[in-house]
């Protein structure tokens, strides 16, 4: 993968994780109106790649978003996936599971929504989940969330052997400045449906979410489906950060227009 500012945020794997020395308000030596307008020429080339990738019909990327409430999964989703053809994309949002979900194992729901050959697919939360609040909440018992890990690498490994290119960022927000972005929901009535009483009982338990995080992402950054612990403390780094590590996903995979039938050359349309 190309050499950039933020390479550094990748977690190699088999290294050791703190996610106490991992920054939260770093911007890359960025200035705000530069990186608003390399977003859009980050797009732009998006935008470009992801048409190859349809066309090809090959290969498929999937892009996983995990972090605390608030941090900005929805805005990044909206940020950078806004300027691609829709129909090359597929966002699914993983909620406390109901209903069939339940009655069957967590990766069920999960497969269901791995973007199909040509498509950029985004997790907005996803199996992760299963290792992360339901460790810390104790919804299910150590002796079954921690055989997990290992399931969730052999999963990864069959969907990346099977063509699907996987990429994960942890937004890594800081706890004083979820605590305003919390408070904003509360106070602005534009906002306030998203927030649930329950994103205050898991801010209290921020200290075990951090725990579960690093030992969730140490346990599962592999050379096929790494992680990056993307600063988020500033929305607009945040966005071009992701945004770069998608595209140069992108850019590696290199994806190839299908070669036109035979005879097309010189065809003259009546
Ligand atoms: P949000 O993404 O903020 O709309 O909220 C979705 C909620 O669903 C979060 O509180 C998640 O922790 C919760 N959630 C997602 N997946 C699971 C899961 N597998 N088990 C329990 N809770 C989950
Ligand atoms: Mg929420």
């Amino acid at each position: 993968m190309a050499k950039h500012p933020i390479s550094h945020l990748l977690v190699e794997p088999g290294s050791d994780l703190s996610l106490a020395h991992r920054d939260t308000d770093e911007t890359f030596g960025w200035e705000k109106d530069w990186a608003l307008e390399e977003l859009e020429r980050v797009k732009q080339r998006l935008d470009v790649l992801q048409a190859r990738l349809y066309a090809e019909e090959q290969r498929s990327v999937l892009l996983v978003l995990q972090a605390m409430d608030a941090a900005g999964k929805d805005g990044t989703i909206r940020s950078i996936l806004s300027g691609l053809n829709p129909a090359g994309v597929h966002v699914a949002s993983f909620k406390v599971p109901g209903g069939l979900e339940v009655q069957h194992d967590y990766l069920w729901r999960v497969h269901q929504q791995v973007p199909a050959k040509g498509h950029i697919g985004v997790f907005n939360r996803s199996h992760y989940e299963d290792v992360l609040v339901v460790r810390v909440k104790g919804f299910a018992p150590k002796p079954v969330w921690s055989k997990r890990y290992e399931h969730i690498r052999e999963f990864e490994q069959l969907l990346a052997d099977e063509g699907t290119r996987i990429v994960k960022c942890f937004l890594h927000v800081g706890r004083d400045e979820q605590r305003e972005r919390l408070q904003e929901r509360v106070d602005d009535p534009e906002k306030r449906w998203k927030f649930r009483m329950g994103d205050l009982e898991d801010r209290a338990m921020w200290p075990d979410f951090m725990e579960a995080y690093e030992d969730a992402i140490r346990k599962t950054s592999t050379k096929y489906a790494p992680w990056y612990v993307v600063p988020a403390d500033h929305n607009w780094s945040r966005n071009l950060a992701v945004a770069m590590i998608l595209l140069d996903v992108l850019e590696d995979m290199d994806p190839q227009l299908p070669p036109p039938e035979d005879g097309i050359d010189g065809v003259v349309v009546e």
